[in-house]
């Protein structure tokens, strides 16, 4: 049994991708496959018991961070059977007929909530049924769980708060692997909608390539400090306009356990404008 679930940060670029394949949603499939292995010895020894599940147990459940669910405060999924919100415009019908139907767990969504609430206080943590989830996280784990078979919570981004702040909140969630929460980070570490160009062959521009090196060689050097600063860094204000899609890295770097390195799930940039940067710990 693995001692704990892995970490990941991804970088979910376009909607599109829930119903494209490429490279980096095939990267994504990757992923996913590394918990196929675990979980058919786990089934045959289940089926040698003579129990049936199909419900996988690496990881048991999934807590995803979004830049698509940002709020004043925390809030919590807590649905049992969360929508599928298609929460974006100017993508053809087809993207808004995507339905994943992974469950929610009120019982991970209250265990978030304990872990959180002595730190947040005295601001109160919302415990919500009515978010369900975006496509920063439906778009991806169409492709790392394509049977919706791993239940899912997502938790909010209090956008009021310093990226250090939010470094902190994650370090209180890392005992969650513990119990095979597999803790995702969905967003970009580069992401600027308004200089996007959207042919499929544009080169990416200097900045995305300066502040993308920038944070990579950090992440690699477990330089928090260089991230959390980001702001710094002269080509931060092209690369993140606005901090929501920057933010969910935090968490995968505060979940993050003592020398584990990091290794890239997929890389590449795209319109110009975006990076790709997914990479995972554990
Ligand atoms: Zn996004």
């Amino acid at each position: 049994m693995p001692a704990a679930s892995p970490t990941v940060f991804f970088g979910h670029g376009s909607p599109m991708n829930a119903i494209e394949t490429n490279a980096f949603t095939n990267d994504w499939a990757d992923f996913g496959e590394r918990f196929v292995s675990l979980n058919s010895s786990h089934l045959k020894r289940r089926e040698s018991e003579n129990v049936r599940s199909e419900v996988p147990v690496y990881p048991n459940a999934v807590l995803v961070i979004s830049a698509h669910w940002t709020t004043q405060g925390i809030c919590v999924e807590t649905n049992s059977q969360p929508r599928t919100i298609h929460d974006y415009s100017g993508f053809p019908p087809e993207l808004s007929q995507v339905e994943y139907p992974a469950l929610g767990s009120p019982a991970l969504a209250q265990h978030v909530i304990n872990l959180l609430r002595e730190f947040v206080a005295p601001e109160p943590i919302c415990a919500t049924t009515s978010w369900g989830l975006d496509h920063g996280a439906w778009s991806v784990l169409r492709h790392v769980f394509p049977k919706a078979n791993v239940p899912v919570v997502q938790m909010s981004i209090d956008i009021s708060k310093p990226a250090a702040w939010h470094l902190q909140v994650a370090r209180k969630l890392q005992k969650l692997r513990e119990y095979q929460v597999l803790i995702v980070g969905s967003g970009n570490i580069v992401h600027n909608l308004g200089a996007i160009n959207w042919s499929h062959n544009a080169e990416p521009h200097p900045s995305s390539i300066g502040f993308h090196k920038y944070i990579v060689e950090a992440i690699e050097n477990n330089d928090i400090d260089a991230i959390v600063n980001f702001a710094s860094h002269p080509d931060a204000a092209y690369a993140v306009p606005t901090p929501e899609h920057f933010l969910p890295l935090l968490y995968v770097l505060g979940a993050r356990r003592p020398n584990e390195a990091p290794h890239t799930v997929t890389d590449g940039f795209i319109y110009s404008s975006l990076s790709m940067y997914s990479v995972v710990f554990g």
